[in-house]
Formats: structure tokens, C-alpha cells, sequence
């Protein structure tokens, strides 16, 4: 296969083309070749909400350079997204499309999760898990086959597996017990897929912060030679110096041929240490989550653009931000309308998915350029300052020879 693998029996739908490698990290710049689209990785992807980013249109997210969003299209309903022909023509979007199992990475699943966690598992896990929809309570039975269906009318370039999902923090028989259901639901995900022809489906890595469990669960879905692999199950306030050796112990046993996407993460300084391991994808609600409560993303940290020093403050967000909203819009004008007006969420938002693209597109320059080690500790002493750079993230680079 090497560096140019080709559209295979077994990944059709999917080319992973590596153009350079970091040869003192684990950090490498792929492309890769969707259906709809050829996406510059490493990635961000912004997450959609309701079939539309939150007060971004398509269009400005093609002009923000983002090759591949994520869909949430939970309150659609199948029979609407049928006859619109796909969520891609049904929201106008005409480049990379990832769709989640289930509702919505940001919350209700973990909720519902929680929710349901007293119920007698025999009940109900057996055979998929209960959801709660968030506009009217009404519960409905998620099983893989359902997911993977459901997926398959959305019509995503790539679509993930339905899984057992538990807390990071959760440890013993049930994470345990939750790994190997993820592996039996993927089977039943790859039975049910319909259109491998124009659709990749991801498997998820299970195991939380045991090592043991990581490794078999690698084990087993390599096995079944999937397009993509993501890592699943952290970001869920363990413990960062955990997180970093499972993202790491991940990417050295996933084939290198395939894309590696790392769930729920997108704090910048997490997204530099990823690549760093040698991760290709993350998606994250947070820039524009925090975008609502008028808290724009820099590179010296987030600026919370309420505070009363920016009432007369006539500089853009970042001087050296060339988004829509730094180009037209100044802090103090931001200051009067975040958090009361629709405006300043969308201004904020378009700041902030412009931040996340500009920092991958720097770290993937950089890895180009045979500069990424620079890159890093430039950024890190930006960010946190010289001498208050956090452990684990001297840690976490120091494991991949950059010494901070
Ligand atoms: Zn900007």
C-alpha cells in the first residue's frame, strides 16, 4: 500500500495520502481524498448543530477553508433527509461531511447516558442505547443497525459507529464490559452499511485510560481494516497527563495508512500536542460554544470580550487575523453586543473557527517545512508564557523529543 494507497476493495470510498512526516515527532501532513472533498490534515473540524452551524452560513465556512464539518441532524428525521437527496445538498454544503451514531457529541448522549445508567443493563444495552430527544423528551432506541441506516440516508463522507460510550473517569467491569460492545456493534455497523462505495465508516477505540483494554480493542478493529479509526472515550475531565499517553500509546498502534481522528478535542494547545502525536482529525463544540458567551479565541488565550476593558478598546480581536470579523469589526463594537445580540455570537464564531483553521494550517506548514519543533515551542511560550508551560505538555513533548 504505502504513502499513495489506492481507493481499495476494502476502502473505496477513502485515499490517505502522506505528504510529509515530522522526522523528530510523530506529526505528519496527509491529505485525504473524500467524495466530496480532499481535506488538508491535520484538521479541524467544526461541529454543525440542527443541519447548520450556529449562525455560520456554508458559505462562510468554505471561505473560513474548512474541508470537512461535522452534521448533527438528529431532529430532521430520515423521510426529510430521503427526499432532500442527503444532508449535503440539504444544507447546501458541497465538501467533507462526518456524521456522529448517535445526537449530538456535545452533550445529550452523555446526558441521556446518565440518565439511563440505573436501568438494569440486560434491558436495554443489549441491543443499542436509549435516547432522549432534546426538543420533546421523546425516547427512541438507538440500535447499530438504526445508526448505520440512519447515516446512510444523511449520506456523509464519513460516519462513525455506534458505541458503548462511558465516562473517562469510569474504571473496572463496565468500561471493560463497554470496549467489547463497541466491537460487537461495529460488526453489526459494517453489516448494516449499505454504501461503502460512497460512505467510510469509522470504528471507535474503546478502553478509557486502561492500557490493556486500548490495546485489544486496536487489535480487534484493525482487524476489520476499516477506512479511519477514531479514538473515543476521552476529554471527559481525566486527568491531561492520562489523556496524552492514550492519544499517543493510540497512534503508535493504529496503522499509519489510515486517518486517526481524536474525538471532542479542540482546546488549542491540545490540538498542537495531538498533532504531535501523530494525530490527523478533531472536532470540538467549543469555538463556538464559548463564541456565545463573548469569549474569542487567541493565541495568548481566550479574550473575554464582556469585560469592561474593551469598551473602548478599537483594535480587532487579533491584529494579525485576517477573518471577516477582525477585518471589519473592533473589540470595543464586539464588547456592546456579545452576549445580547445574535450578531455577536456569529462575529465571534467566524473569529473563532478562523483561529482553529489558522493554527492547523500553521502546524501543518510548519511540519512541512521541517519546522513543527519551533512551531510548538513558539506557540506554547505565546500561550502559557516562558517557564509556565504545563507538566503534562512538557510531558506529552518530551515523549516525542521536543523539549520544552
Ligand atoms: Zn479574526
Amino acid at each position: 500500500m504505502g504513502s499513495h494507497a489506492p481507493f481499495s476493495a476494502r476502502s473505496p470510498a477513502l485515499r490517505l495520502e502522506i505528504v510529509a512526516q515530522c522526522p523528530t515527532t510523530k506529526a505528519r501532513v496527509t491529505r485525504m481524498h473524500l467524495p466530496h472533498f480532499v481535506a488538508d490534515m491535520p484538521m479541524f473540524m467544526p461541529v454543525g448543530t440542527q443541519g447548520t452551524m450556529k449562525g455560520l452560513t456554508t458559505q462562510q465556512l468554505e471561505d473560513l477553508d474548512c474541508h470537512v464539518i461535522l452534521g448533527n441532524t438528529y431532529h430532521l428525521g430520515q423521510a426529510l433527509l430521503d427526499e432532500a437527496q442527503g444532508l449535503h445538498k440539504f444544507m447546501n454544503w458541497n465538501r467533507g461531511l462526518l456524521t456522529a451514531s448517535s445526537i449530538d457529541s456535545g452533550g445529550f448522549q452523555m446526558v441521556s447516558l446518565l440518565k439511563l445508567a440505573e436501568i438494569t443493563e440486560a434491558s436495554w444495552m443489549a441491543d443499542g442505547v436509549e435516547f432522549e430527544a432534546p426538543h420533546d423528551g421523546s425516547r427512541m432506541l438507538l440500535t447499530p443497525e438504526k445508526s448505520i441506516d440512519l447515516q446512510n440516508s444523511i449520506g456523509a463522507d464519513i460516519m462513525m459507529q455506534l458505541d458503548d460510550v462511558v465516562s473517562s473517569l469510569t474504571t473496572g467491569p463496565r468500561l471493560e464490559e463497554a470496549m467489547y460492545r463497541s466491537i460487537r456493534w461495529l460488526d453489526r455497523c459494517i453489516k448494516a452499511h449499505k454504501r461503502p462505495q460512497e460512505q467510510n465508516l469509522f470504528g471507535i477505540i474503546q478502553g478509557g485510560l486502561e492500557p490493556a483494554l486500548r490495546r485489544i480493542c486496536i487489535d480487534e478493529m484493525v482487524k476489520r481494516d476499516l477506512p479511519g479509526y477514531a479514538i473515543g472515550g476521552l476529554s471527559g475531565g481525566e486527568e491531561k497527563d492520562q489523556f496524552w499517553r492514550i492519544v499517543t500509546l493510540c497512534t503508535d498502534l493504529l496503522p499509519k495508512d489510515k486517518p486517526r481522528y481524536c474525538m471532542g478535542v479542540g482546546y488549542a494547545e491540545d490540538l498542537v500536542v495531538c498533532s504531535a502525536l501523530g494525530v490527523d482529525m478533531f472536532d470540538c463544540v467549543f469555538p463556538t460554544r464559548t463564541a456565545r458567551f463573548g469569549n474569542a479565541l487567541t493565541a495568548s488565550g481566550p479574550m473575554v470580550l464582556r469585560q469592561t476593558q474593551y469598551e473602548h478598546d478599537y483594535r480587532p480581536i487579533e491584529e494579525d487575523c485576517d477573518c471577516l470579523t477582525c477585518k471589519g469589526y473592533t473589540r470595543a463594537y464586539l464588547h456592546t453586543v456579545v452576549t445580547k445580540e445574535t450578531i455577536g455570537c456569529h462575529l465571534v464564531s467566524i473569529h473563532n473557527i478562523s483561529y482553529q483553521m489558522r493554527l492547523m494550517r500553521g502546524i501543518r506548514e510548519s511540519i512541512i517545512a521541517g519546522t513543527f519543533p519551533e512551531f510548538v515551542r513558539t506557540f506554547m511560550v505565546k500561550r502559557f508564557g516562558e517557564g509556565n508551560i504545563p507538566q503534562w505538555i512538557v510531558n506529552a513533548m518530551q515523549s516525542v523529543n521536543i523539549y520544552l
